[in-house]
């Protein structure tokens, strides 16, 4: 047994060098697609006054009441390590008059959240998203444009089997209305429910939706829909996201059932699953917050935008084309003599953007070339005493095997013009 017995915390993981290529892939390919749609990004701390979240989320959601990394710092002041993105990106909205300078902000991130859940695969306490935010518009083309971008990243990523669950819970009053609705109709079934249920009857109803036990499942069937609570201001800002979806050909489903955990989504709210990824699918959910901005001391702005896990789409996809540079050229040098002459012309050769390695472990020539081979690189240099007297070097392309002599003055220039 190895004496070493710290080891990371459970739920976090390490990214080896062999999986950050798959992740620097991912990243760029989210900054090219937020370019193409005019979206920018936007970077907020790792940490927040925990008043923000339990002021935007409500204190009965499962993240405030149980899921948050909170601490009180040596100034007193309460704390929270991030677990969701849209309230921090909210409040810098805020606090920074985004609105003030221009009518419509469309906002991306790429960050890191801390949530106390129970580890699974898939599920983890530290993991990262992507997002966007677009504030400003209170009208049905956003909603489009917001769950286009999602699908669309997604298929040019090639996850398979995407389902778009789509739904509207409407303005905060038919929340109100729905909320009552909800519990007038569990009430003669409250005996039957899960415990877990029967608090939430008594805190957030409306997270009852969200059970996964098939008695109670099949109580719910019977529950009339939140559409019964929309007003025809609802109702027409849904038809009209639903009709825009339909002029792209996006297929969704409609979802009566998707009412989401958080307190402050209002109207359109949707979820991308994919039966790629087993037990938990849910790659994105989002929907429109038009009383978030308010709720945190704003002026009244609305919003929508979505979240994505990216460990979870890293597992839906089957290959991401990694961007990582092969090795290039490899300096294979032998001799005490030679150790100036090969940094001197690894640093010139990177300087011009060849990435080039060279051997730091002193070892023989037979070795350093395997590992050349190994790294991938296209050609060697090999330089020992008997070369560097004569100021040349050995160029051997080490695909086909050939090997040549050229002048150390020009070898710089002549590799820059060599086909890769
Ligand atoms: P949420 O912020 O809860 O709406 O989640 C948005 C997306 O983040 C989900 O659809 C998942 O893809 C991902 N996600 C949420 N919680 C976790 C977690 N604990 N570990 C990994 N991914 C997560």
């Amino acid at each position: 047994m190895s004496k070493f017995s710290i080891r990371s915390i459970k739920g976090t993981q390490d990214i080896l060098p062999d999986q950050s290529s798959q992740w620097q892939s991912l990243e760029e390919a989210i900054r090219n697609f937020m370019g193409h749609y005019g979206y920018q990004e936007i970077r907020t701390p790792t940490f927040e006054q925990t008043d923000l979240f339990i002021r935007s989320m409500g204190k009965e959601t499962d993240i405030v009441s149980k899921e948050m990394y909170s601490w009180t710092d040596q100034g007193g002041e309460n704390l929270t390590l991030k677990p969701e993105l849209t309230a921090p990106v909210a409040r810098a909205y805020i606090q920074h008059n985004l609105g003030g300078k221009s009518p419509l902000n469309k906002l991306y991130y790429i960050d890191t959240l801390f949530r106390r859940e129970r580890p699974q695969k898939g599920r983890y306490r530290q993991f990262n998203q992507f997002g966007i935010e677009a504030f400003g518009s209170e009208y049905p083309e956003i909603d489009a444009e917001v769950i286009t971008l999602a699908i669309s990243i997604f298929n040019k990523m090639g996850i398979k089997e995407l389902k778009l669950k789509l739904n509207s819970i409407g303005s905060p009053q038919c929340r109100i209305d729905y909320r009552e609705t909800i519990l007038d109709f569990l009430k003669p079934h409250i005996a039957d429910l899960s415990e877990i249920s029967q608090t939430r009857f008594e805190n957030n109803p409306m997270r009852i939706l969200d059970t996964k036990v098939p008695h109670e499942i099949e109580i719910l069937k019977n529950l009339p829909n939140i559409a019964d609570c929309w007003t025809n201001e609802d109702k027409d800002h849904f038809e009209e996201v639903c009709s825009l979806l339909d002029s792209t050909g996006i297929k969704y489903e409609l979802t009566p059932r998707l009412v989401r955990g958080l307190d402050y989504y209002t109207k359109t709210t949707f979820e991308i699953t994919s039966s790629a990824l087993g037990a938990q699918d849910a790659i994105c959910g989002g929907g429109r917050y038009d009383g978030l901005v308010e709720s945190l001391g704003g002026k009244p702005t609305p919003g929508i935008g979505f979240a994505a896990g990216m460990e979870r789409i890293l597992l839906a996809m089957n290959n991401v084309e990694s961007t990582s540079n092969s090795k290039q050229v490899y300096i294979v040098g032998l001799g005490n003599a030679v150790r100036p002459t090969v940094l001197k012309l690894a640093e010139e050769l990177r300087q011009s953007s060849i990435t080039t390695e060279f051997d730091v472990l002193r070892r023989s020539i037979k070795a350093q070339l395997r590992e050349a081979n190994k790294s991938g690189a296209k050609y060697a240099i090999l330089i020992g005493d008997q070369e560097l007297e004569a100021r040349q070097a050995e160029l051997k392309d080490l695909s086909t095997g050939d090997q040549k002599k050229i002048e150390l003055n020009n070898l710089v220039e002549h590799i820059i013009s060599l086909p890769f």
